[in-house]
């Protein structure tokens, strides 16, 4: 931390910061400048947020210098990325990309084999699919729940595909726990920190989609919450975020790929088809997620789009997912990367 006096603080001012901060036990450093004086507080920056000391006569302001994330920080423990190992599919590390591809929901299991048999044939690395929905409008369709796990575990027996989806409460982690292999956290539910806490517990690797309108700082905070579990796999994903743009259902942020690569070392994938709501667009974001350096891609995938009962106008037809599995393949063997 650094506590920054204002011009016209007075020596007594400089000292009574400095022994408050003292009784910290955080190492003090008082900076004189041209202008002002700043004082250096090195150690513990909780104890020091816990002191108040903007109100101190004197002090302008008070700026962290550490990053608010700490688990998920590729500053301290971790020098080395997270690389996962998903029932033989890799996420993370650099040398393989993760594609992820499925129905938003379940539907039938004739909807969902259909597609399961489209994504392993076109080189899908993982299936995935809602059970449980969560729906802006009340009176949308919620997801078949259970059954629809039952279904997926279906899917994974015949394709071999490991599955991932959403948990949306607390209430169904016994089910998402038996039957998931991907724990999904929605982005609606990125700040759920009760929600967080639990899916670390379930001991399974966690996707963990960004928040509509939350910042990256925000995103590896959630992370945190999942990581002091002792759960250590957390897959990130930017699905978009709200922005004053809406020719896009979202706007998709690309510039947080390599942002996020800088300062963390957990897997980051991108979600095209939440971004764009427009299967047109999915193609070319796809590309460029490859290309940015992302992980893997999670992208939705329907039979017969016009007819599904969520999210169809951004599904990619199963028909010409193999097509669009190879274009993305050669957009992440730019990279080295092979799909995994
Ligand atoms: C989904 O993956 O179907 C979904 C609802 O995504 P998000 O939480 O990013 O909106
Ligand atoms: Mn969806």
């Amino acid at each position: 931390m650094m506590i920054v006096m204002t011009p016209q603080a007075t020596q007594a001012q400089i000292e009574a910061v400095c022994t408050r901060l003292e009784t910290t036990g955080v190492h003090v450093s008082v900076m004189p400048g041209e202008l002002t004086t700043a004082i250096g507080a090195i150690g513990d920056p909780e104890g020091v947020a816990e002191l108040g000391l903007e109100g101190l006569p004197g002090v302008d302001r008070v700026v962290p210098i550490s990053r608010p994330y700490k688990l998920a920080s590729s500053e301290l423990s971790h020098q080395q990325p997270t690389i996962l190992d998903i029932a033989g599919r890799t996420v993370g590390g650099g040398s393989t990309f993760c594609l992820i591809a499925g129905p938003c929901t379940v539907e039938s299991q004739e909807q969902t084999l259909g597609v399961a048999r489209a994504v392993a044939a076109g080189g899908g690395s993982m299936l995935r699919g809602g059970a449980f929905k969560p729906r802006t409008s009340p009176f949308a369709f919620k997801g078949l729940g259970v059954p629809a796990l039952e279904i997926l575990a279906q899917a994974r027996e015949e394709t071999g595909l490991p599955v991932v989806t959403e948990l949306l409460d607390a209430q169904h982690a016994d089910a998402i726990h038996e039957h998931a292999d991907v724990v999904q956290i929605g982005a609606r539910n990125m700040q759920n920190y009760a929600l967080l806490e639990i899916a670390g517990k379930l001991g399974k690797p966690v996707l963990l989609k960004r928040g509509l309108s939350s910042s990256l700082d925000e995103l590896l905070q959630a992370a945190d919450y999942v990581l002091k579990e002792g759960n250590e796999a957390v897959i990130l994903c930017e699905r978009g975020i709200r922005t004053f743009e809406t020719a896009t259902r979202f706007t998709l942020d690309l510039g947080a790929v390599p942002w996020l690569k800088l300062h963390t070392h957990l897997p980051v994938i991108v979600d095209p088809s939440h971004a764009a709501g427009d299967r047109r667009l999915v193609e070319p974001l796809s590309r460029a997620a490859a290309a940015v350096g992302a992980d893997g891609i999670i992208v939705e995938v329907h039979e017969d789009p016009d007819a599904a009962l969520c999210d169809g106008p951004q599904a990619l037809h199963a028909a010409g997912f193999a097509a669009y599995a190879a274009d993305v393949a050669a957009h992440a063997e730019l990279l080295g990367k092979r799909l995994a």
